[in-house]
């Protein structure tokens, strides 16, 4: 039984069917061997998800996690790790989201929420200290998720930590996320969705306790210290002006910036849309809870409301879909956001159909780059209508309805759309898109600047590991601890920082190897997962990137004519699998899991598909 510091040591157990909740005490090796965010989600998923259900039937679990670091004074240290099964992918699903709520859920007494079942009406779960409630949701059922975040508000109180869905989670689209602080959003592959199908709008936390630290004091003081080192950092000035948003110059630079569908890395509207530019109109920042780098730009859209852009939010809502008008693409954004649709998706989608179109595929007509319209079309998608609802399924889906080839240049991997990075010149990024824990996302290893300074046309293992160190890093041990990585990365923050927390913070010695050996056995459980659910249908071509980099090579740009090599990336493929400790279906091995530990895992994949005979 966990009695330590750092931890809280309690989950609060869920039950929508039977309007039950009921606070739970954990063993320690939970937190020793998995740490918490990440690690809890897929341990819980992976223990209690029955394998092969339905995304939306109620067995689905929805874990909301925190880490050991979560809520303390650290720098960037308040995300919340959202996870369930995946409605988009049918794999695991998670992400993160910067909020109130994770601070909240934590003074609570909750390491963790974990919710099953589905109530028989739209509810609002209210987690307040010891006590849960369920709460008619009905007056906020059919609200954007900033209408009802600020209702709860005004309801619980301003510091009430809340997260919520838009409409687009009600609606079940597949890409719907998990929305807090009116722009802030996480859970990429449909997490939004699953608590849609559950009839959960709403989870509302007040917590009034503390969080104990095992050394305090030097806890105060370490956490102090990291903040006035954040503030000297060199890049420190530069990034409270743009945040990611430099990047949009960069990768147009570097012909990286998807444009029109990834047909392209470069846009030739690329500095109407950029970080220089975006300066001129921004209007404030926003950040998550305990961060001083506050990265959310806020500038003011086309329709006169606020609107937080990121890098990835303008390159999927302005390259990717020919959109060159920096207003325009923020009032996109914002109505994705107020929806509770995911913009990486959602410019994914939309640059899909935009190519059906021009290709005479759909009966729509959806323009490059015409605004009216594709606000429309999010409408559509956001409440399933018409061609909208065939988006809302993703676009692996979209490209099966159409057919006729549009698979060739639907962009995902695994079903998750691809976030905003073109690979036709990248081997590197574009492995670490096809290995990615959740699909084709970024967070796992953003290994592109590096590719980009070692060289582009090499497969070589150099990349293999780097791809391997940065999963390691950003998806094990950052996705585990909840803490952002953008200070580590943007910033030069140094990694040295995070063991020493976690000591302060737990009394435990954990040195960058045990953390990296956490995030071995978190990553090889989450790939279990996956094999478990897709079963027979497993296959290596599930860790291929999708066939337009391959085929097509760009035609603009100092790196036109660009194309990935299939023979080199295969075999640099089967190199990140053996150094995985994967076998050449990329599967792990009997031996790798049970090295990590987890025999169970282990057992079941032989029993699931007879996998080792
Ligand atoms: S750097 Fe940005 S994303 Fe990271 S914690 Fe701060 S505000 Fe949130």
């Amino acid at each position: 039984m966990i009695s330590m510091f750092g931890w809280k040591g309690k989950t609060l157990q869920v039950n929508l069917g039977k309007s039950k909740a009921v606070a739970d005490r954990y063993e320690t090796s939970l937190a020793k061997n998995f740490l918490g965010g990440r690690g809890f989600a897929v341990k819980t998923l992976w223990d209690r998800l029955k394998p092969g259900i339905n995304a939306f039937s109620p067995e689905n679990i929805l874990v909301f996690a925190a880490g050991p670091l979560s809520g303390f004074a650290l720098p960037s240290s308040s995300k919340l790790v959202v996870a369930a099964k995946s409605p988009l992918t049918g794999g695991y699903g998670d992400g993160n989201v910067g909020t109130h709520a994770v601070v909240q859920m934590r003074k609570a007494g909750y390491d963790a929420v974990v919710v099953e079942g589905r109530a028989e009406k739209p509810v609002v779960l209210l987690v307040q200290d010891k006590n849960a409630e369920f709460l008619d949701a009905k007056d906020l059922w059919g609200l954007s998720s900033f209408e009802a975040e600020r209702k709860l508000k005004q309801l619980h109180g301003l510091a009430a930590g809340i997260v919520c869905i838009g409409q687009g989670g009600e609606n079940l689209v597949k890409f719907a996320n998990v929305v807090s602080q009116e722009g802030r959003a996480g859970g990429r592959p449909g997490i939004g969705a699953v608590m849609g199908s559950k009839n959960l709008k709403a989870v509302v936390f007040v917590g009034s306790g503390d969080l104990s630290a095992a050394h305090p004091k030097e806890m105060k003081d370490l956490g102090a210290e990291a903040y006035r080192d954040v503030l000297t950092k060199p890049n420190y000035a530069f990034w409270k002006r743009q945040g990611t948003m430099s990047t949009i110059e960069w990768s147009q630079e570097n012909s990286v910036l998807p444009t029109r569908n990834y047909s392209e890395g470069v846009f030739e509207k690329a500095e109407a849309i950029g970080g220089f530019f975006m300066e001129k109109v921004k209007v404030g920042n926003r950040g998550c809870p305990h961060c001083n780098m506050t990265c959310g730009n806020v500038v003011r859209d086309s329709n006169g409301k606020e609107s937080e852009l990121d890098y990835e939010n303008v390159a999927m809502l302005g390259s990717n879909i020919g959109l060159g008008d920096l207003g325009h693409v923020a009032a996109l954004n914002r109505t994705a956001d107020e929806f509770g649709l995911d913009t990486i998706s959602l410019g994914n989608v939309i640059g899909f159909a935009m190519e059906a179109s021009e290709k005479g595929l759909i009966n729509e007509k959806v323009p490059w780059g015409e605004f009216d319209q594709t606000e429309s079309l999010i409408e559509d998608i956001a409440y399933r209508r018409g061609l909208g609802d065939t988006l809302a399924e993703g676009v692996r889906s979209a490209s099966e309805r159409i057919g006729r080839n549009s698979n060739r240049w639907a962009m995902h991997v695994k079903g998750l759309e691809i976030s905003g990075y073109d690979c036709h010149a990248a081997p590197a990024m574009a492995l670490s898109f096809a290995t990615c824990s959740i699909g084709a996302h970024h967070k796992d290893a953003w290994v592109i600047s590096w590719e980009v300074k070692v060289g582009r046309e090499s497969y070589g293992e150099e990349k293999v590991d780097k791809v391997i160190e940065l999963q390691r890093t950003r998806g094990g041990i950052f996705e585990s601890l909840t803490v952002c990585r953008l200070p580590w990365i943007e910033l030069n923050f140094e990694l040295e920082w995070y063991p020493k927390f976690l000591h302060y913070a737990t009394g435990l010695e954990i040195t960058w190897d045990d953390l990296n050996l956490i995030a071995d056995r978190v990553l090889n459980l989450i790939r279990a997962f996956w094999i478990r659910e897709y079963g027979k249908g497993w296959s290596k071509e599930m860790d291929v990137p999708p066939a337009r980099w391959f085929e097509q090579p760009t035609t603009q740009g100092a790196l036109r004519g660009s194309k990935l090599d299939r023979a080199k990336y295969d075999a640099m493929l089967q190199s990140y699998y053996r150094r995985r400790g994967w076998d050449e279906r990329g599967i792990p091995t009997r031996a790798t899991l049970k090295k990590l530990g987890l025999n169970d895992a282990a057992e079941e994949l032989k029993n699931c598909v007879r996998l080792y005979e």
